[in-house]
């Protein structure tokens, strides 16, 4: 039987996926070397949403207390009808455990890299990994390195992915979001959906007074280049203009802010081959409505070390992982691709769709939480 402590373990990417992955491998024995293509570890945009079940992957690598001292705990999500300003409904998380909580994401890749290095794993930095083949070798420094498993955290425009499965070019959602972050006085540990017509806002603390903001509105084409760019807020305000002056007042704030095009893949059709794998954005993209982008790709790396540790043999393990792991994910996938549309009706369907939401808080206020049990519930670690 092999186990993880006498690989040698290639994590490519040092986000949110590829750190967990890496800290996962290590506390196993592995001798891991985490390769990323930036400068530093850090993360663009501002806050993460990190939800019960992926915080139960965190605890379960032994990250609880710091966790619990850099995070906010969140108090509830209130959907909001963004042009009259009236709370719809409001869905307790105060229950919740382990705590739904908001982080910024630099202070969580910091919580990562810190207990990686404690568990021995060696970070490159600047190190743009290139030329992946099949058999799991690739070009590091213009070396040709081929560790015992080679795993692609690399995200939306993953080089692993495209060597396991057919390339394809990420497609626009149709969506586009400014991310930006304002000073609050306002500590309520809630996080606010500000919904209107094909547009929509959501707002939550974090530590240090300040104010995460995701602004998204439906857009049929994305011109440029690049996948974000500083945008002037004017422009931001501007599509919100016709709200409630709670919203404008927010925005009204906002003194610098980028502008991203939503893109994504389908999910990926193999997550793995001979001693590749991949996980997280690479794997499976997803639109941020559901927030479960970092939490799925966290659940993932928790799987991923689990399954290849515990199983004969690492063709096993990869297998097991990958089965383990897709119908999640695309059914998490398809509740955010429904969010799009319900934060974002117009007209009649907007009055249907808001009267249910306060229905359901007024009738059944735990209907919310129940429905997604399935997401919050699970325990990958169980
Ligand atoms: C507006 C918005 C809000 C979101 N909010 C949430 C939320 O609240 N909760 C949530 O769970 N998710 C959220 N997400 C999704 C989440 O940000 C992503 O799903 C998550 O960051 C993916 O992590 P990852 O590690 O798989 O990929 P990434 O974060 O993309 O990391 C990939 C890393 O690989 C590196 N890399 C790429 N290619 C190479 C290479 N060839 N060599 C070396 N390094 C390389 C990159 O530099 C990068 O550091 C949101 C997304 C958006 C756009």
């Amino acid at each position: 039987m092999q186990s993880n402590a006498n690989r040698n373990v290639a994590v490519i990417g040092g986000g949110i996926g590829g750190l967990t992955t890496a800290l996962a491998f290590a506390q196993q024995g592995a001798a891991v070397t985490v390769y990323e293509k930036a400068p530093a570890l850090t993360e663009v945009g501002a806050g993460l949403q990190i939800t019960p079940n992926g915080m139960r992957a965190l605890y379960a690598l032994g990250l609880e207390k710091a966790l619990s001292v850099t995070g906010v705990r969140a108090a509830a999500v209130i959907p909001t009808d963004a042009v009259t300003g009236h709370e719809i409904t409001r869905f307790d998380l105060s229950s919740q455990s382990p705590a739904y909580r908001f982080f910024h994401r630099a202070a969580l890749i910091d919580l990562l890299a810190r207990a990686c290095a404690a568990a021995g794993v060696t970070v490159q930095l600047n190190a743009k990994i290139a030329d992946v083949q099949v058999d799991g070798s690739f070009l590091a420094a213009g070396k040709r390195l081929r560790p015992d498993l080679t795993i692609g955290a690399d995200g939306l425009h993953s080089t692993v992915r495209s060597v396991i499965n057919k390339p394809t070019t990420p497609f626009f959602t149709g969506q586009v979001a400014w991310r930006a972050l304002v000073k609050t006085t306002d500590a309520d540990p809630v996080a606010r959906i500000w919904m209107a017509p094909g547009r929509h806002v959501v707002t939550y603390p974090l530590s240090g007074g300040r104010l995460n903001i995701v602004a998204v509105q439906q857009r049929s084409q994305w011109a440029d280049e690049g996948w974000n760019h500083p945008d002037d807020p004017g422009n931001l305000r501007h599509v919100f203009a016709d709200c409630h002056w709670s919203l404008k007042s927010i925005l009204a704030d906002v003194e610098k802010v980028n502008l991203w095009g939503l893109f994504r893949h389908p999910v990926a059709q193999r997550w793995q081959m001979g001693t590749l794998a991949i996980l997280g954005d690479a794997a499976h993209p997803t639109l941020p409505f559901l927030a479960q982008g970092a939490n799925l790709a966290i659940e993932d790396a928790y799987v991923l070390a689990q399954s290849c540790n515990a199983h004969e043999t690492l063709n096993t393990g990869l297998r097991i992982y990958q089965q383990a792991r897709r119908d999640r994910v695309i059914r998490a996938i398809k509740v955010a691709n429904a969010n799009a549309r319900n934060y974002h009706y117009a007209g009649v369907k907007r009055k249907v769709a808001h009267g249910g939401l306060r229905a359901m808080g007024a009738v059944a206020p735990k209907a919310f939480l129940n429905r997604l049990s399935w997401l919050y519930d699970f325990d990958v670690s169980a």
